[in-house]
C-alpha cells in the first residue's frame, strides 16, 4: 500500500483482508502489527506532513476505504484547538519512541523550548492561541480560588424622580500582574470554557451581601424609599440546564436576600439559543420572586415575536442605541419602537450608557423609566458606592450640568 519513507496524504480503513505493518530494523523488515477488518492504518499522515514511518503490505486480497487528509482536516478545523495541539504532541512523542525502538537512536529531536517541526506557519497562531487559552483557563480558576475577582456596582436611577433605585453588579479581575481587568478581557473566554458557571455563582453569592449594606445606607440617608435592588448578569452557560438554575437559586438563598430585590440580566441571544429551555429556566426563577431583565436589547436576533413568550419584567436598551440615537435618525426610530414595545408589553425600560444631558432629556421624553450611565455614576467599588450614597440618593440632581 505504501512504503516507509514515502510521503503520505491519506489513511485507510480495512473493510476486508489483512495488512502487514512493518519497518526496517537493522536493515531488516520488522513486523509492527498485523491488522484486519475494522482497523485503521496510515493515520499519522492525516495529522502532519512527515514521511511514512512504516510500510503497509496487503497479504491477501483486501478492500479498503480511503480517508483523505482534507476530509480529516476539515473536522480538525472545527474542533477545539487544544485537541489539535495535543494530537500533534502525542504524534511527535510517538515518532520519537518509534525511532528509539527501531534504531536505538536516543538523540534529542529538538532543544527544550524550540518550536516542534509540526508548528508550521499554518498552525503556529492556532497553537499559540490554544496554549494561551489553556493558561488563561488555569489563571481564571485560580483567580476564583484566590479571591482575585471583584464586583463593581453601577447605580441605576429613576429618571423622573432622580433617585437611585438599584445597581448593576459588573465583574472585574484584579490580576496580580496585569492590574484591574475589565470583563471584556475575560468573560467571553470564561463563557467558552464554562468557568463562567462557578464565576457566576460567586457573583450571585457576593452581590446580595453588598446590596444589604447599600440598602442599610440608603435607609439612613433617605428613609422610607422602596428597597434598592441588585442586577446580576447571567450567561448562557448558567442557564443551560435546570441543574444550573438550582445552583443560582441556592447561591441567592444562602445570601438570605429578599428575592424580590434581585434582577437577573439575560441577553436576547441567550434566550434565543434554545427558547423552550430558556422559558422553562426563567419560569423557575420567576416562581421564587426574582425579576428578569432582557439585556442588550435590540442587538441580537430580531426576536420581537418571541418576546411575549418569556416571563420578562424589564427591557434594557443597549448602550449602542443610546450612543447613536441623537446622531442617527434610524437609531432614534429603533429606540422609539423599543420604548413603545416595552409599554405595550408592560415591561419597564432601563437605558444603558447615558453620558450626556441631551441623551438624558431624550430618554425622559420617550418615557424611559430608569437609566445607568457615566452622567450619573460610573461602576465603582462597594466602598465608593457606599460613600456616594451617603452624600444623598438623588443622582439626577447631583449630575454635572
Ligand atoms: P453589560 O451587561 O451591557 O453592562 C453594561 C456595560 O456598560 C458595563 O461595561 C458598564 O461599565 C458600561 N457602561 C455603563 N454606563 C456607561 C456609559 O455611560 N458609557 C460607557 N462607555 N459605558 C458604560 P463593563 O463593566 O465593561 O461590562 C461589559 C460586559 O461584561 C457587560 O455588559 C456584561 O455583558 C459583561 N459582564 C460584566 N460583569 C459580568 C458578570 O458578572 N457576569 C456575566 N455573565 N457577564 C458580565
Ligand atoms: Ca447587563
Ligand atoms: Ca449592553
Amino acid at each position: 500500500m505504501f512504503r516507509e519513507g514515502e510521503p503520505g496524504s491519506c489513511a485507510y480503513l480495512i473493510e476486508k483482508g489483512v495488512i502487514d505493518i512493518s519497518a526496517l530494523k537493522n536493515g531488516e523488515p520488522y513486523r509492527l502489527a498485523l491488522l484486519g477488518e475494522g482497523d485503521l492504518f496510515g493515520e499519522m499522515a492525516l495529522i502532519d506532513d512527515e514521511l511514512r514511518t512504516a510500510t503497509a503490505t496487503a497479504t491477501e486480497p483486501t478492500e479498503l476505504v480511503v480517508i483523505s487528509q482534507d476530509y480529516f482536516r476539515e473536522r480538525v478545523d472545527k474542533a477545539d484547538p487544544i485537541i489539535n495541539v495535543f494530537m500533534h504532541v502525542i504524534l511527535e512523542r510517538f515518532r520519537a519512541t518509534h525511532q528509539v525502538r527501531l534504531s536505538g537512536d536516543y538523540s534529542v529531536p529538538r532543544l527544550p523550548g524550540e518550536a516542534p517541526s509540526w508548528v508550521d506557519e499554518d498552525i503556529a497562531g492556532d497553537r499559540d492561541q490554544a496554549l494561551r487559552d489553556l493558561k488563561l483557563q488555569h489563571e481564571l480558576e485560580q483567580a476564583l480560588e484566590q479571591d482575585e475577582l471583584v464586583l463593581h456596582y453601577q447605580p441605576i436611577v429613576d429618571l423622573r424622580g432622580g433617585h437611585v433605585v438599584g445597581f448593576e453588579a459588573l465583574m472585574r479581575w484584579q490580576h496580580s500582574q496585569r492590574g484591574l481587568l475589565p470583563p471584556g478581557q475575560f468573560i467571553g473566554f470564561a463563557e467558552k470554557t464554562k468557568v463562567i458557571v462557578p464565576m457566576g455563582l460567586w457573583a450571585l453569592s457576593q452581590a446580595p451581601l453588598v446590596l444589604k449594606r447599600f440598602q442599610h445606607t440608603c435607609d439612613q440617608v433617605s428613609p422610607g424609599r422602596p428597597p434598592l435592588y441588585m442586577s446580576v448578569n447571567i450567561s448562557s452557560g448558567q442557564l443551560s440546564t435546570l441543574h444550573n438554575v438550582d445552583g443560582i437559586l441556592e447561591a441567592l438563598t444562602a445570601s438570605g436576600i429578599d428575592m424580590r430585590c434581585v434582577k437577573l440580566e439575560i441577553t436576547e441571544t441567550v434566550l434565543m439559543a434554545d427558547p423552550k429551555a430558556a422559558a422553562a429556566s426563567l419560569k423557575k426563577l420567576k416562581d421564587v420572586g426574582l425579576t428578569v431583565a432582557i439585556d442588550d436589547f435590540g442587538t441580537g436576533y430580531s426576536s420581537l415575536g418571541y418576546l411575549h413568550r418569556f416571563p420578562l419584567d424589564v427591557v434594557k436598551l443597549d448602550r449602542s442605541f443610546v450612543d447613536s440615537m441623537l446622531r442617527n435618525p434610524a437609531s432614534m426610530k429603533i429606540v422609539r419602537s423599543i420604548a413603545h414595545l416595552a409599554k405595550e408589553l408592560e415591561l419597564s425600560m432601563i437605558a444603558e450608557g447615558i453620558e450626556t444631558e441631551a441623551q438624558f432629556q431624550q430618554l425622559l421624553d420617550l418615557g424611559c423609566d430608569c437609566a445607568q450611565g457615566y452622567l450619573f455614576a460610573r461602576p465603582k467599588a462597594a466602598a465608593e458606592v457606599d460613600a456616594l450614597l451617603k452624600g444623598g440618593t438623588n443622582l439626577v440632581e447631583r449630575r454635572p450640568r
